[in-house]
């Protein structure tokens, strides 16, 4: 399975609405988190659902970064009602933007999808991407700009050590 499912997609959108690097977030605001889920064909949040929504964001993001501390992240999906419908069309069975996004997380964990859905090892990128390699063996969103950035840092470290 090398393309991402429309589940994927809309985790790998959601985790990828803060960008580190620009220091930009697309669900700042709850004016802006509406905007931002109308544009995905998903409910608006009122306050309360939009300080959810953030920490269901930052529950995943730990997640894909392959920490257990997703602590808010958890408590979020806790308290979800999440209703299944027994014809077994369980997405448009849920009606809350946050019941939305926890199905599409769910999905994406139990059809092994998370192991190609990867956060950039590099802390001050953070980007979320889809790893089409082989062995699903890739760190870095961009071997480009991170991976490069990366070894260009080992190196800087071994020439200190080495003085
Ligand atoms: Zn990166």
């Amino acid at each position: 399975m090398l393309e991402p499912s429309p589940e994927a997609e809309l985790v790998m959108a959601f985790a990828n609405t803060v960008d580190l690097e620009d220091g930009t977030d697309e669900l700042a605001t709850s004016a802006e988190a509406n905007k931002w889920l109308q544009a995905n064909d998903l409910p608006r949040v009122n306050a309360a659902d939009h300080r959810r929504l953030l920490d269901l964001r930052t529950g995943i993001r730990a997640a894909l970064a392959g920490s257990t501390e997703t602590g808010t992240g958890q408590a979020v999906l806790a308290e979800l009602p999440v209703f299944v419908n027994l014809t077994g069309d369980v997405l448009t069975a849920t009606h809350s933007a946050l019941s939305r996004l926890a199905i599409a997380w769910a999905v994406v964990a139990l059809t092994g999808q998370a192991e190609r859905l990867k956060r950039c090892a590099d802390d001050a990128c953070g980007w979320v991407f889809w790893d089409v390699s082989r062995n699903h063996s890739r760190r870095w969103c961009t071997m480009r700009v991170c991976g490069n950035r990366a070894k260009a840092r080992r190196y800087t470290a071994r020439q200190k050590q080495e003085r």
